[in-house]
């Protein structure tokens, strides 16, 4: 263990964690930004962002996740490809077990995100990246004139579904009930579309075409009469949800049932000294502009907290 004490260390390097890393940074607290298993977080999979305000044409996500590192990096901020391993939280500074160092820190800025949700069969993963995809716009170009499928019943398969009807010939979605969560709008938008057809009740079973690594079609079981049947398409996109990224915190502060951060006044933990921002915390709006906006916020609380402890 080095005798070093950071003042702040943030954990995610997507664009909450970078938002907070130029604040901290040109609050010459010298940031050290963990870049975590997925640098960048979700933008860097995007391709061209429109809502994000000042460009006026949209920016490419890669593009502005380097710009927003390019800034951090001019006030001072350090950037470390490692992931957290462990925190203990309890002792006064924070350790951070990286797994080759431990890192000790006055404050934490969690920032890690949440990743895209998997069925979990073996078929899937097998297929990820020939075939099988988390990401439709970063993939959906690959299908042109292609059957595909959608999994989810929510607004991400809904927005996935739209979004790949650009480019395939039909779009199947796929849903465990008849109990869609999307909201009324897009529900009907995909419901009207041509180009989508609804499958309820259902339930993938096998990703088919493991032997010729490439998915040649989806074996499906309905869940009410068990009938076993085969959709032959080549692209399953998972529309399921998303998993924060909140694994090395459970028990040291609080999280809720789906395991992300519980925070009260915007970005505050339980643990004084704790603060969390994007996506980690957020799963309301999950927006590149909100995760920046709450990145900004934990770091001016951060850097207030520090100051009331004199530093
Ligand atoms: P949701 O949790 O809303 O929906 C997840 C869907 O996936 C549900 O239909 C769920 O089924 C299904 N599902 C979950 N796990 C599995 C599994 N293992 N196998 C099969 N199906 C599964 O997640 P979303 O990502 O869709 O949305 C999250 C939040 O983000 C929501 O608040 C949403 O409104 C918002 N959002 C808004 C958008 C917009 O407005 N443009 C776009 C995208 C998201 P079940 O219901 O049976 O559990």
């Amino acid at each position: 263990m080095t005798d070093i004490v950071r003042d702040t260390v943030i954990l995610g390097s997507g664009c909450a964690g970078l938002t907070a890393a130029i604040y901290t940074a040109r609050a010459n607290l010298k940031p050290l930004v963990l870049e975590g298993h997925e640098p960048g977080g979700q933008l860097s999979i995007t391709t061209l962002v429109e809502n994000f305000p000042g460009w006026p044409e949209g920016i490419q996500g890669p593009d502005l996740i380097e710009n927003m590192k390019k800034q951090a990096a001019r006030f001072g901020a350090e950037f470390r490809m490692a992931h957290l391993v462990s925190a203990d939280l309890s002792q006064r500074p924070f350790a951070l077990n990286l797994g080759s160092e431990t890192v000790r820190t006055r404050t934490l800025i969690i920032a890690s995100g949440a990743s895209a949700r998997w069925l979990g069969l073996p078929s899937e993963q097998a297929l990820i990246g020939h075939g099988v995809s988390s990401c439709a716009t970063c993939d959906g170009f690959f299908f042109s004139g292609k059957e595909i499928a959608v999994i989810g019943g929510g607004d991400s398969a809904m927005e996935e579904a739209l979004f790949l009807t650009r480019f395939a010939s039909k779009v199947y979605v796929l849903h465990r009930s008849d109990n869609y969560r999307a909201s009324h709008i897009m529900l009907e938008r995909a419901r009207a579309h041509e180009t989508i057809e609804f499958v309820s009740n259902v339930l993938v079973e096998e990703v088919l075409g493991v032997e010729h690594k490439e998915v040649t079609g989806l074996r499906l079981q309905h869940v009410k009469t068990g009938i076993v049947s085969t959709l032959p398409v080549t692209g399953m996109f998972l529309g399921i949800g998303h998993e924060p990224n909140t694994k090395p915190f459970v028990g040291q502060i609080e999280l809720d049932s789906d395991g992300y951060v519980v925070t009260h006044d915007d970005v505050h933990t339980r643990v004084e000294g704790v603060f969390a921002c994007g996506d980690v915390q957020d799963r309301r709006y999950r927006q590149a502009i909100t995760a920046a906006g709450s990145g900004c916020a934990a770091a001016l609380e951060a850097e207030k907290y520090l100051e009331e402890q004199g530093r």
